[in-house]
């Protein structure tokens, strides 16, 4: 645990009490803090008190007590409308923080020069983080990985001259951290989401630039607008790097057909890995996050001092990669079976049809997302068959009737063995079974995870079926 020892003897409103939540009450606790404690959730609140967190009302204290609210970073600060705990921390001059802003601040103060990586973007966030963490000790160093991936990062051990922190954060957690100022900040991409949290495209990229702005080292994906504008900017400012997964760039990362490759300002080019036959980095998408989270690595061990010479290859090609985000989870023979239940919308679905161009037996459904799969009908011509599942399967039926066959499965077993059979007896050279269902899953499972592991079992359950152990 990080204790937060820049809060001894202040008193500390802590609001949300979700797993970070807690943690930051324990940490603040460790470090000497008066805690009071509060979550709009009576069940929340039952639970944390279970847990001995000392529980205080915030509506009806005086606000003036306190040096800072710790707010959990899925709790609104600015839209749709600031929450009341931010409003009655505004009014008495409390400051709005966050869990990553503490463990700033204990970095700064006990081991300022400790290597701690920030990664965020839109998309990708999860993979790059873990890859990062996964290259990383592949090399023998120790990782602490956490944030907004796995571990709260409060319940992390403390940071150290030979400790990497690598931390994945979202907006909303950047938003929450004033001082952050990462050895490295990977900036992945950004494109429009939680518009209804920032207000705007410009708001939402504004916050995300600052892992950016506050780095020792920027290393930025430059294959959007927004990104693009920022490496500009960072340039001016201080040290950065670009990667590109769809354009050659020097000085920067990008690819050579699948090769990752670092060229200086000469366009003098090192090749570092290739991405071919690593099977949990398939499709354009994931050469993004391989390509961030390479530079990243590099640039922090130049940054440090340390030799940047390495086995690169060894360290992608053994990354067993993420459950859930296209992820290949057995064979019968010449089909394979792949597990995307992290696809909850069409975007995400796209990058597996993109990546999975013919064969494939589609099980998609659940509760749909606005404009259902109509945005992937360019893709329909690589689906052999579609398998419904779940509340979306009429409005799905509409749009596949007359371009893709179906049927309508109902459950994911029945769509598992009717895909299964259906790939089986097809002459494709290597029939997908994908389960990417381009929609939430609440109507039939409590979360993507839950589904995504149904997923799985129901292949086990398959006679013939070789599941797949981690490289
Ligand atoms: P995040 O943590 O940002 O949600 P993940 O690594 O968990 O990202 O990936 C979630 C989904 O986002 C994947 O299943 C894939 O569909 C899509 N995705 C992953 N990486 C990228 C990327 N670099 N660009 C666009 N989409 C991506």
């Amino acid at each position: 645990m990080i204790r937060a020892t820049s809060f001894d003897g202040k008193k500390v409103a802590v609001f949300g009490l979700g797993s970070s939540g807690i943690a930051a009450v324990r940490s603040l606790l460790a470090g000497g803090a008066d805690v009071a404690a509060w979550d709009d959730s009576a069940a929340g609140r039952e639970a944390a008190q279970k847990d001995g967190v000392p529980l205080i009302d915030l509506s009806r204290v005086d606000w003036s007590q306190f040096s800072s609210l710790v707010l959990a970073p899925g709790v609104p600060l600015t839209h749709p409308e600031p929450h009341w705990t931010v409003k009655a921390a505004r009014a008495s001059g409390v400051e709005i923080i966050g869990d990553i802003e503490i463990f700033a601040r204990e970095r700064m103060t006990h081991a300022p020069n400790a290597p701690f990586i920030a990664v965020t973007g839109t998309n990708g966030k999860s993979t790059t983080t873990a890859l990062i963490a996964h290259i990383l000790r592949h090399f023998g160093h120790d990782v602490q990985l956490g944030g907004n991936i796995g571990r709260a990062i409060l319940t992390l051990d403390e940071p150290a001259s030979d400790r990497f922190h690598v931390i994945e954060l979202s907006s909303f957690q950047i938003d929450l951290t004033p001082t952050l100022k990462p050895t490295v900040g990977v900036m992945l991409n950004v494109t429009p989401d939680h518009i209804d949290r920032h207000g705007t495209i410009e708001n939402y990229a504004a916050v995300k630039e600052r892992v950016v702005q506050g780095a020792d080292v920027a290393a930025v994906g430059i294959d959007d607008e927004f990104a693009l504008a920022m490496l500009q900017r960072r340039v001016q400012a201080g040290p950065a790097i670009a990667f590109s997964a769809k354009k050659s760039i020097a000085p920067g990362y990008s690819l050579l057909d699948d090769t990752i490759i670092c060229s200086n300002r000469e366009a003098l080019a090192v090749k570092l890995a290739s991405l071919r036959g690593v099977a949990s980095l398939r499709g354009r998408h994931n050469a993004q996050n391989a390509l961030g989270a390479i530079a990243a690595v590099r640039e922090c061990f130049n940054w440090l001092g340390r030799s940047s010479d390495a086995d690169w290859q060894a360290a992608l090609s053994s990354f067993p990669g993420l459950p859930h985000r296209m992820e290949e989870i057995g064979r019968i023979g010449n089909v394979l079976f792949v597990n995307d239940s992290k696809a909850t919308n069409a975007d995400s679905t796209e990058k597996a049809l993109l990546t999975f161009p013919r064969d494939v037996f589609w099980i998609v459904g659940g509760r749909p997302k606005a404009g259902g799969i109509a945005p992937l009908e360019r893709y329909f011509g690589g689906v052999a068959k579609a398998y419904l599942i779940g509340e979306s399967s009429d409005d799905f039926a509409r749009t596949l009737e007359g371009k893709v066959a179906y049927e309508r499965s109902g459950t994911l077993d029945a769509a598992v063995s009717a895909a299964a059979r259906d790939a089986k007896s097809s002459s494709g050279a290597e029939p997908i079974v994908l389960l990417s269902p381009a929609c939430a899953s609440y109507d039939q499972f409590r979360n993507f995870e839950v589904r995504g592991d149904h997923f799985r079992r129901a292949v086990e359950a398959l006679p013939g079926v070789v599941m797949r152990t981690a490289p």
